[in-house]
Order: C-alpha cells, then sequence, then structure tokens
C-alpha cells in the first residue's frame, strides 16, 4: 500500500461519517468500524495502544496515562489498522521517529487525516499566519497534540512551508508542503539542529519569542537560491523533542512569468522556470 491509497480511504472515511463536528467525535468513528475503546491504566509509558478481538468485537486499547490529544491519535491510528487491514508493528518507543515500520506511517498517514480532516482543518490554515501561536490555537479546536497539527498545518498549507521534529537536537522526521516540494526545500533527516535556529537556541534554555527570520541556507541543504525564510519552534523538554515550522512569506515566490529581457541581460540564461531568488531580507509585519 502507498500513501495515496491511505489518505483516500482515510477520506471516503471522514465522508461516510458525515459530521459537522469539531473536535471530530471520537467515538462515532470507532463506532463505525464496529469497535470499543478501552481505556487502560496498565499501558506502559511510551506504549500508545493495541486493538485485540474479545468475543467477536473490536477492542481499542488506550493508554490511560497519554494526553485526551494523544489518546484521539491513538484510536485514529488503531482505526486505521483495522480498515486498512495493516497488521500491527509497534515497537518499544513509539515516540521515536527513527526506523518506523512502513505500516505505521501509513496508520499515522491515516489518523491525521480522521482528527484533522482536510475539508474542516486546510481552509483554517489558509486563513490565518503560519507559526505555532495559529498551530497551538488549532490544536486546542481540533483537540490533536501540538505535533500531530503542525505536521498536518505543514502538510496542507499552499505556502512553500515544512514542519521539521527533532529528537535530542537531531532532525528526526519532516513534512512538506507542495508548493514547498516543488521548490526542492529540503532538510536533510538526522542532521544536527542548525546552530543559528530558533530551534537550536529553546532547547539550550532560550525563550519563546516571535517567529524569526534567517537565511534560508540556514535550514536547507544544497540551496542555491538564497533567500529569506522565517521559523517559529516550541522545544519539549520532556521529550527532548523540538517542533519547528519554516516558510518562506507572501512575495518569497515569484509565479508571474519574470522579465524575460531582463533575465537576459542579468544572467544569460534561456528559460526560467518563472522562479527567481528571492529579494534581500525583510522586515516582517
Ligand atoms: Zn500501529
Amino acid at each position: 500500500m502507498d500513501e495515496f491509497t491511505a489518505v483516500s480511504r482515510a477520506r471516503e472515511f471522514v465522508r461516510n461519517i458525515d459530521s459537522d463536528a469539531v473536535p471530530v467525535p471520537i467515538e462515532a468513528y470507532a463506532e463505525s468500524v464496529g469497535a470499543k475503546i478501552k481505556y487502560d491504566s496498565n499501558m506502559r509509558p511510551g506504549e500508545d495502544g493495541c486493538s485485540t478481538l474479545f468475543k467477536g468485537k473490536l477492542i481499542i486499547a488506550v493508554n490511560a496515562r497519554d494526553i485526551p490529544q494523544r489518546q484521539r491519535f491513538t484510536v485514529c491510528h488503531e482505526i486505521a489498522h483495522a480498515v486498512l487491514g495493516l497488521p500491527s508493528e509497534h515497537g518499544a518507543n513509539s515516540w521515536s521517529y527513527a526506523k518506523r515500520p512502513l505500516n505505521e506511517i501509513l496508520c499515522d498517514v491515516f489518523a491525521a487525516e480522521l482528527l484533522l480532516p482536510v475539508d474542516k482543518f486546510k481552509p483554517l490554515v489558509d486563513d490565518d499566519e503560519p507559526g505555532f501561536r495559529t498551530i497551538s490555537s488549532l490544536a486546542e479546536t481540533f483537540q490533536a497534540s501540538l505535533a500531530s497539527t503542525a505536521s498536518r498545518f505543514a502538510t496542507v498549507s499552499n505556502m512553500p512551508c515544512a514542519y521539521v521534529l527533532s529528537e535530542a537536537g537531531k532532525v528526526k522526521y519532516s513534512a512538506r508542503s507542495r508548493a514547498f516540494r516543488e521548490m526542492n526545500g529540503w532538510v536533510v533527516q538526522g542532521a544536527q539542529l542548525p546552530s543559528e535556529s530558533m530551534a537550536n537556541r529553546l532547547r539550550d534554555g532560550g525563550r519563546v519569542g516571535e517567529p524569526e527570520e534567517m537565511e534560508a541556507d540556514v535550514w536547507l541543504s544544497n540551496w542555491t537560491r538564497g533567500g529569506v525564510l522565517v521559523e517559529d519552534s516550541r522545544h519539549m523538554a520532556t521529550w527532548d523533542q523540538t517542533l519547528s515550522l519554516i516558510w518562506f512569506e507572501d512575495g518569497g515566490l515569484r509565479t508571474e512569468a519574470p522579465d524575460r529581457r531582463m533575465t537576459f541581460e542579468r544572467d544569460g540564461l534561456n528559460e526560467l522556470d518563472g522562479v527567481l531568488s528571492w529579494p534581500g531580507k525583510k522586515r516582517r509585519r
């Protein structure tokens, strides 16, 4: 199975539930697959949940010690195993994104679609300023964790934007918007957090402030187009995880056709792809 199939099946699932409720009705989701949710206080820390068949009924056991937002994601993840027919490969440390098996990644993708449905979530993303102020408010609205909301924010955004999750100061995972992928914006997995990044400073005990501007190649590898990125980050000391959202602001990406004559004069290139390098550093509003 591929990601596209998982996403399509999840959207079909959400359509069939046909609910306008936000936050989304997790119990109705579980009922629709004939499952019962059981909050288990005997689960170990780091163990999210699992599904078992008991007298022909699917029981979704969720770690009662997890925060409710995490529990909601777990229920959706377990529903994914049932709907997609993918066996679970739950490892010892579910907080770690390193070497996560494909089945688990697909179930996470499915779960994010259920918890933050694109038709309800995306309009709010497109309507608001990028950054953790917006992401926190959306996480509250949808009763989802900050991390899954941030990841989903980057995935559905129209802007060139990416979410980066780091653990112990190293990049473990990133999610990019379509515009960011099309620009070949790339953050290397396994890399050390850039020393000039806000993420690195927060991890060193720095205080959270406003989003910050920096040269794009602070974050991006093999990046030759110059330009200015904006970064907003949050550090979760409990798990030594740092969440970052990086993006190019409006005007960073030129969509209109460039003036070809000027282009010839400037660097003698033939055709351009409509994307020019960014103007110099500008002030944030
Ligand atoms: Zn799983």
